[in-house]
């Protein structure tokens, strides 16, 4: 493998990569912060999920959410994808979830507690698959879902108990109006890319998804930009929320604390370049 050089020092490397499509690739390396989870007052649980998944360094949103103060409060977030808020809405509503007695349907089954809003059918699978891991010692039912599968198999799904609910804003709506969402335990709702929810027109299905949840819910928002249309949603539908804006600071570009390098390795030796970067 040739030695790495930053990406903008490399001469001719626009060239290069045309004429050598697949046998360079650039490595994203993220640069740490300060706060190690094990300083976070963390639920043991979710202690014990991030320590299997072998994260030890919390990302910057993932331990402003974390703050005590911020623990009740309704949150408006500017966080980018990829800057692991993921975690950090899953962190957030743990207490919710794991501290508190499950609210039960007249069938005897757990009523959804937390319920997250996400743009696309990719999105809310990313979202479960993230918070599946999280959860996956606690009791707690978690199920998604999205446009484009069949919406009996949901309605069934649903009667059997849910915890927490993932899904997009259409389906979702879809199964309140059948009846089959009960959205009145809800303790935590979560706009997740909500500038992109709102520029997909999903305004008027986000308001009956607010409107459904009790107003004793705590509200977070997340979101890369926060336009007037999302600031106007804020504030009818938070309580006093606490902004916390994560965006790089000094107006930088998305992604500016990921350094970028790039290493020359024939096809042959693509894999073994990536262990060998991993293990640095
Ligand atoms: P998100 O912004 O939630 O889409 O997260 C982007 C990716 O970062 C996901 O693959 C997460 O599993 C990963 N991630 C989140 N938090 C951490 C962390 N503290 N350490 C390492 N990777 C993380």
């Amino acid at each position: 493998m040739a030695g790495a050089l930053p990406a903008c020092e490399m001469p001719g490397l626009r060239t290069f990569l045309r004429e050598n499509r697949g046998g360079m690739r650039y490595y994203r390396r993220p640069l740490t912060t300060e706060t190690l989870f094990k300083d976070l007052p963390l639920h043991p649980m979710m202690a014990a999920a991030l320590a299997r998944r072998g994260y030890e360094v919390a990302m910057p949103v993932q331990a402003a959410v974390m703050d005590p103060a911020l623990a009740e409060r309704d949150l408006l977030v500017s966080s980018q994808t990829g800057s692991g808020k993921t975690i950090a809405f899953g962190l957030s509503f743990a207490p919710s979830l794991l501290d508190l007695p499950a609210p039960r349907s007249e069938k005897g089954f757990p009523q959804p507690r937390v319920l997250v809003v996400a743009p696309t059918r990719e999105l809310a699978t990313q979202v479960s698959n993230e918070l599946g891991w999280l959860y996956e010692d606690a009791p707690v039912r978690l199920a998604s879902f999205t446009g484009g599968t069949h919406v009996g198999t949901d309605v069934r799904r649903l009667r059997m108990g849910v915890d927490v609910v993932v899904g997009t804003p259409g389906r979702l709506v879809d199964l309140l109006s059948r009846g089959a969402l009960d959205l009145s335990a809800i303790a935590v709702l979560v706009l997740d890319e909500a500038d992109e929810m709102m520029d997909m027109g999903f305004k008027e299905d986000l308001e009956s998804l607010l409107n459904a949840a009790p107003d004793t819910r705590r509200t977070l928002f997340f979101s890369a930009t926060i336009p007037p249309t999302i600031a106007r949603l804020a504030s009818t539908y938070q309580n006093k929320a606490a902004r916390l804006d994560m965006r790089p600071a000094g107006g930088a570009k998305a992604h500016s604390d990921i350094e970028f390098v790039a290493h020359l390795v024939s096809m042959r030796d693509r894999f073994a370049a990536v262990v060998n970067e991993l293990l640095v």
